[in-house]
């Protein structure tokens, strides 16, 4: 196959939803028709669950088994199909953020008992940052949910974006009987605790089929006959050029835990989501046809085993091939490296990896050369843009408790934060350094790890800080007067890029009036 055809039948996404949604049931059923497993149960979820006794360790260990599922490659009708999965707990929110960037397109899963969720509206505005395809899957349609049509605003009004559906709901709970399959004017009947089977998609042509009829109670029909007229008059049809712009979002209905509109969403997808794409270092746009090789870190895995610190790092293909054993360049240090272990993700295995193309994710072994964000490249010296950090919820000072160990603690904190497990800000005066985290958790993660893995011993105090943004000004002078002004509160994040610290809201909102010439940004990259 030539290196088009390759990158041509690649699909690479991400699956996203609030924790319980039904994303790894959803994702075990792909997986199923896909053929690359064999049993239901087979995918472990990777949600992090805090029972009141659990303490970092269970978590680590839940997430050890996250590392297994968080890449799944499978074949489906001569298309090679990466699923990136993400953890739904709020606390390693970033993860996920940063896990969307690897991605071309994504697929939401929404419980249709419970609607929209925070923590969906969330991962939507990541996905806006980066105008990426959307396709919603609203779950869970055997149990009595909201109707059909009040899901769909409220997917354009909490999530922001227009919606299209793509396969409709009939009846639902206890009286759902099926799906009907707009996109294919298809009809796919439901028999509750039936695993769906191909053979019992009927074949009729649009909704007037008298077919329809013979297979349904007439209540039902009519019904499906409205809503389908309605949905019809109300949403523009589905243009693909749209979904692509991340403008329109097809939506499809089903129940993941009973396979059913899984097979609707799965084919509709094959046909409609996005290869892989063009991507913008600091220097050009690279195109995934480039022969040379280039790639980026999305992700880094601690070895769950503290006598190998090794990692996994986890590299999305941009361009070219990738091949064990040569050298690439490592463009953030200036040098060139050798992979000999690389692995590939094929659903429930890691395999050894001779080659791999655009769209697909490679996980290296690493003894601690490479951080979230690095590019690898045959030679391209741009850095890949697009790995955003964003202002953390919480802040603490991090006290050595141990002056004998300072070094250890620097060199631990630096590491970890490669890991991405949270952002070190130092303050400009006296070289405080306070740590940020999106929760609680990852003060206990960092605290027990610092002390385990390189031996220091360090407290996280609270301190008064609101939010960090990071600040640029057209002006140079005028950035540099704020700082003088305002230099208790200045600091460098860990790429050294300047930040405001602000104690509270109402104060920064008051600094922000009284410098208009200042930009402050609540993510690291603008
Ligand atoms: P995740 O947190 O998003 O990965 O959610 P899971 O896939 O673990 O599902 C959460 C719970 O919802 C589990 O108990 C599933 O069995 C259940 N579930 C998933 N899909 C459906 C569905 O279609 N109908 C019903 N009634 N339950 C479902």
């Amino acid at each position: 196959m030539t290196l088009e055809q390759e990158i041509g039948r690649r699909r690479t996404f991400g699956i996203i939803a609030h924790p319980d949604a039904g994303k790894t049931t959803l994702t075990e059923k792909l997986l199923l028709f896909g053929g690359a497993i064999q049993t239901a149960g087979a995918v472990k979820s990777n949600k992090i669950d805090i029972g009141t006794r659990s303490d970092w360790m269970d978590i680590e260990k839940q997430r050890g088994i996250s590392v297994a599922t968080s890449v799944m490659g499978f074949e489906y009708k001569e298309l090679k199909i990466n699923i990136l999965d993400t953890p739904g707990h709020k606390d390693f929110a970033e993860d996920t953020y940063r896990t969307l960037t690897a991605v071309d397109s994504v697929i939401m899963v929404i419980d249709c008992v419970k609607g929209v969720e925070e923590q969906t509206e969330k991962l939507m505005e990541v996905c806006r940052m980066r105008n990426t395809p959307v396709i919603c899957f609203i779950n869970k349609l055997d149990r009595e949910g909201q109707d059909a049509f009040t899901l769909l605003d409220e997917i354009e009004e909490k999530l922001g974006i227009k919606v299209r559906p793509m396969s409709w709901p009939i009846g639902m709970g206890k009286s759902l009987r099926g799906v009907y399959n707009i996109y294919e004017n298809n009809l796919n009947l439901y028999e509750p605790n039936k695993q769906k089977r191909v053979d019992d998609v009927v074949e009729i042509k649009g909704v007037d089929d008298p077919e329809l009829d013979k297979r349904l109670p007439e209540g039902l029909v009519k019904e499906l006959r409205e809503e389908i007229e309605l949905v019809n008059g109300v949403y523009d049809e589905f243009n693909a050029e749209t979904y692509l712009k991340g403008e329109v979002a097809p939506v499809f209905f089903g129940s993941a835990v009973n396979n059913f509109g899984v097979r609707e969403l799965l084919d509709c997808f094959t046909q409609i989501a996005p290869p892989p794409k063009s991507r913008e270092t600091e220097e050009r746009e690279i195109s995934p046809e480039e022969k040379k090789f280039s790639g980026f870190i999305f992700k880094i895995h601690a070895n769950m085993d503290p006598k190998h610190r090794n990692r996994i790092a986890f590299v999305r293909v941009c361009s070219g091939k990738f091949e064990r054993g040569s050298n690439y360049y490592h463009v953030r240090d200036d040098k060139k490296i050798r992979f000999s272990n690389a692995t590939a993700f094929m659903a429930q295995q890691k395999e050894t990896v001779e080659e791999a193309f655009p769209g697909d994710i490679v996980g290296l072994y690493d003894t601690g050369n490479l951080k979230i964000g690095d590019t690898l490249s045959e030679g391209e010296k741009g850095l890949y843009k697009g790995i955003p950090s964003f202002s953390p919820e919480m802040f603490r000072e991090v006290i050595n408790m141990d002056a004998m160990k300072s070094k250890q603690l620097d060199k631990g904190l630096n590491q970890l934060m490669d890991e991405g497990l949270a952002q070190l800000f130092t303050f400009e005066l006296g070289s405080r350094k306070v740590v940020g985290t999106v929760g609680a958790l990852q003060f206990e993660v960092l605290q027990h790890r610092l002390l385990n893995e390189y031996g220091a011993n360090a407290k996280f105090e609270p301190v008064n800080i609101y939010k960090a943004c990071w600040i640029s000004s057209k002006e140079r002078a005028k950035l540099d007067a704020f700082i003088k002004d305002k230099q208790r509160h200045i600091a460098k994040d860990k790429e050294g890029k300047l930040v405001f610290m602000a104690e509270s809201k109402a104060w920064l909102q008051m600094v922000q009036d009284n410098f208009p010439d200042i930009e402050f940004h609540f993510i690291s990259e603008f």
